[in-house]
């Protein structure tokens, strides 16, 4: 069974290094399509700079011509706070227990996983896939990440094959080359008048400047 992936982030805004990193989890790992989830009120990071309307409304912009990319909105729809582990067990309730769920993200976010509410638990629901730059494997950095993470990535590192079957507990690396933006960087140039065309769609980039978005940051 093809896997659904599971792209959650505060995606303040959302910009080209997500669309990328999105684009090539869906081919390498063969993935039925992608569900976008932007934040809410992020538990383990400074509040958005933006509102969840406007942050969510940006990643529709984004992923309008890719229809294997989906908005999916429920943490920014709730209004207490939302974990991961949360969204993972509604989605897993939703697509019933045979389905392949991934949790996507980039090599930095993967290192933090300890510090995320119930992380152990988001392996008895969903494999995690982690892009890591060519020529950095993830087992190099490794070892700079915490001993219980380290050790559930060395009994659960897993193939591509392996994400298809079976539901979840597999942890896959994907080499992605990373592309060098950030949305810090993004609200940075808002910030200075500086300009931010290819960064970002410019159906976004376009928003940004009719909202008067990320003006002071
Ligand atoms: P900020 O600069 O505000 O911290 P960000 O650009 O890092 O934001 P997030 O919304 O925090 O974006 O990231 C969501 C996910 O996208 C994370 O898993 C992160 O690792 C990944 N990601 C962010 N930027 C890139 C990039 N340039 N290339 C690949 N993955 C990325």
């Amino acid at each position: 069974m093809k896997p659904i992936g599971i792209l959650g982030g505060t995606f303040d805004p959302i910009h080209y290094g997500h669309l990328r990193l999105a684009e090539e989890m869906l081919e390498l790992a063969n993935l039925q399509h992608i569900r976008f989830i932007p934040a809410g009120n992020p538990p383990h990071r400074d509040t958005p700079q933006v509102s969840a309307l406007h942050r969510s409304a940006m990643v529709q912009l984004a992923i309008a011509d890719q229809p294997a990319f989906v908005l999916d909105e429920r943490e920014v729809l709730r209004s207490a706070k939302c974990f991961t582990v949360h969204t993972l067990r509604e989605l897993r309730a939703e697509f019933g227990e045979n389905q392949p769920l991934c949790l996507l993200m980039g090599g930095d976010a993967f290192l933090q996983l300890h510090t995320w509410h119930e992380w152990e638990q988001i392996l008895d629901l969903a494999h995690i896939v982690v892009g890591y730059r060519p020529g950095f494997t993830l087992e190099e950095r490794i070892h700079s990440a915490s001993p219980k993470l380290r050790e559930h990535y060395q009994q659960r590192l897993c193939s591509v094959d392996y994400l298809s079957q079976h539901p979840y507990g597999g942890i896959a690396e994907l080499a992605i080359p990373k592309l060098e933006i950030s949305a810090t960087l993004i609200r940075s140039r808002v910030a200075e008048n500086r300009t931010i065309r290819y960064l970002l769609p410019a159906t976004v980039a376009n928003y940004i400047y009719q909202h008067h978005l990320y003006i002071s940051c």
